[in-house]
């Protein structure tokens, strides 16, 4: 099956002195369910907007954008928020909530969205919270952990709204590299056990080379090679 699916997606910006940046600029890109797939290149290559495009965080100049199914540039906006539920995201800097705790973080989106009874929604916290091994930080704030502690509690919150899809966006780029590794097991970890597709965004060789199934190489907003790597999951 198709998890995402880019069919000749285009997006510029305007430059401020007038005219326009062609950031992405017709690129038609397919991931499969289940595969963790690599988006590398210069910076300033699109990798970024491209990763953005595939949740509708920027909006297409043209093209399609399929993801787990629905074709999110037809749907209107009460349908493409529903969608969006089930696409996950995380970030270079994390984006917690500060001056909320762990548990308040990964239920956010729930008590947003969900009209879910407190006992399924601690349940649900809970094993997401388990997921990532921060069962028993639920009631620490973001500010009392390290960095990796922080972007597994932003994993944890993606995981909560049950997404078919996790985009990451240079996760580990702000992590020591015993950590990453860590958190490279984490996300692969959640790609084998809840089937979780995977696209992440990394300038890091290392990191691509151990967690991708598949690179695409991305030079002046287009794909410039695809290629799929040995199996990883041998012992390194
Ligand atoms: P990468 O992730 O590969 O570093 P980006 O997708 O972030 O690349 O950016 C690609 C190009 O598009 C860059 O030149 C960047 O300055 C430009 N760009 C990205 N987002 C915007 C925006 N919101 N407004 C204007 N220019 C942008
Ligand atoms: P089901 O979907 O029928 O609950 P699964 O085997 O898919 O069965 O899921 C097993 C458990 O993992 C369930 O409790 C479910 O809530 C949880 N789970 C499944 N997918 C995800 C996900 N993407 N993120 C977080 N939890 C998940």
């Amino acid at each position: 099956a198709v998890a995402i699916r880019l069919d000749d997606v285009a997006r510029s910006f305007a430059l401020p002195g007038g005219g326009t940046f062609a950031a992405v600029r017709g690129v038609t890109l397919e991931v499969r369910a289940g595969e963790i797939v690599g988006l590398v290149g210069r910076s300033g290559a699109g990798k970024s907007t491209l990763l953005r495009l595939m949740n509708l965080l920027e909006r297409p100049d043209r093209g399609s954008v399929t993801v787990d199914g629905a074709e999110l540039t037809r749907l209107g906006k009460r349908e493409l928020r529903n969608a969006r539920r089930r696409i996950g995201m995380i970030f270079q800097q994390f984006n917690l909530l500060q001056n909320a705790t762990v548990f308040e973080n990964v239920a956010f989106p729930l008590r947003i969205h969900d009209a879910m009874n407190a006992p399924r929604l601690k349940a649900r916290v809970e094993e997401c919270l388990a997921l990532v091994g921060l069962a028993d930080r639920a009631a620490s704030y973001p500010a009392q952990l390290s960095g990796g502690q922080k972007q597994r509690v932003a994993i944890a919150r993606a995981l909560a709204s049950q997404p078919a899809v996790l985009l990451c966006d240079e996760p580990t780029s702000a992590l020591d590299p015993e950590t990453t590794r860590e958190l490279l097991e984490t996300l692969r970890d959640i790609n084998r056990q809840l089937g979780v597709t995977i696209v992440i965004v990394s300038h890091e060789l290392q990191v691509l080379g151990t967690l991708c199934d598949r690179v695409a190489v991305i030079e002046h907003g287009i794909v410039a090679e695809e290629f799929s790597l040995d199996d990883h999951s041998a012992p390194r």
